[in-house]
């Protein structure tokens, strides 16, 4: 929590202060109301999360006759976490199967820190005594291929890659194949994010997800998503949920963002949690994403 707490941008910070402060003082009139909505809103939050979450302090403040900053505190918290679905499954599903490794799918937007997540991932899944291998199906980029092997070389991941302009496909199937020859504990595949044409995407990523049906399953399919880019991740989200069928979301940058209430709004759009967050470019700067930290960070 200290941890999250300390990288959650001060602005981030903010938002709750102002809210405390706004809520604190018990029985508040219709322009502080629309201040608490403008606050959350600012923040990202999201018109429709917002009108409920507002309903529910209007009708708790009264039931409960808040009148300090404390009561305001806890009901805010409360309300909140709740709101962010504290019952979801969180959980990385990197277990291997019997006969074949479990297959995670990253997917997203170039530069919303694909490439960057899935090297961090494989740390936390080789820190965890598993057998990591990388699939370089970002063929797009030029670099990513590069990126990624550095990556493997520095947390002791294995790697797959293929020809820059190559087939992401053939290097989804070929690392799987890969996977199960050397018993591999699990295979991620950092893909390509082109937003070009929804088709274009729908046939690329389509494929790299039937190729690997054929031969394993996917286990995961993570989105990844810039926080800081707001409502444009949003709409970059539902493009992709159209695509493939996202299990979780990585919400990254998080730590360069008073933003960080497009949590909600993801989790509301797509109807799958945030299961992980980005706090910074380091190899350790990959947290599991946890309702009531994060709300216990918001509210400073
Ligand atoms: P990709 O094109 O989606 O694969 O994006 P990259 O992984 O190359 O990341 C793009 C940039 O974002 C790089 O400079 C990363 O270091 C940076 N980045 C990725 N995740 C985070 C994060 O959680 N916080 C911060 N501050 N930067 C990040």
């Amino acid at each position: 929590l200290d941890r999250l707490r300390g990288r959650l941008s001060r602005s981030q910070n903010a938002v709750g202060k102002s809210l405390l402060g706004l809520l604190g003082g018990g029985d508040l009139d219709e322009d502080s109301w629309e201040e608490v909505e403008d606050t959350l809103l600012i923040a990202d939050i999201g018109a429709a999360t917002t009108t409920k979450i507002v309903e529910r302090l209007r009708e708790e403040m009264a039931a409960r006759g808040v009148r300090t900053e404390a009561e305001a505190r806890a009901l805010l918290r409360e309300v909140l976490i709740d709101e962010l679905r504290p019952d979801l499954d969180r959980s990385i599903h990197a277990l291997p199967h019997p006969d074949h490794p479990a297959v995670l799918l990253i997917v997203g937007v170039n530069g919303t820190g694909k490439t960057t997540t899935t090297g961090k991932l494989a740390r936390v899944l080789v820190a965890d005594g598993r057998r990591v291998l990388l699939g370089a199906a970002d063929t797009f980029r030029a670099a990513a291929a590069d990126q990624l092997q550095t990556w493997a070389e520095r947390v002791g991941a294995e790697v797959v890659r293929g020809k820059e302009g190559g087939d992401p496909a053939a290097i989804a199937f070929d690392s799987v194949s890969k996977g199960i020859e050397d018993g591999i504990d699990a295979v991620v595949i950092d893909t390509a994010g082109r937003l070009h044409t929804k088709t274009g995407l729908m046939d690329e990523l389509g494929k790299v997800k039937r190729v690997v049906e054929k031969k394993a399953g996917v286990d995961d399919v993570l989105l990844v998503l810039d926080a800081t880019v707001g409502q444009n991740g949003l709409m970059q989200a539902r493009v992709f949920a159209e695509v493939v069928d996202i299990t979780g979301v990585v919400l990254t940058k998080l730590d360069g963002t008073a933003k960080g209430g497009i949590v909600f709004q993801v989790q509301h759009e797509l109807g799958v949690p945030v299961k992980l967050v980005g706090l910074g470019e380091g190899a350790d700067d990959l947290a599991p994403f946890e309702p009531e930290a994060f709300v216990d960070a918001l509210l400073g």
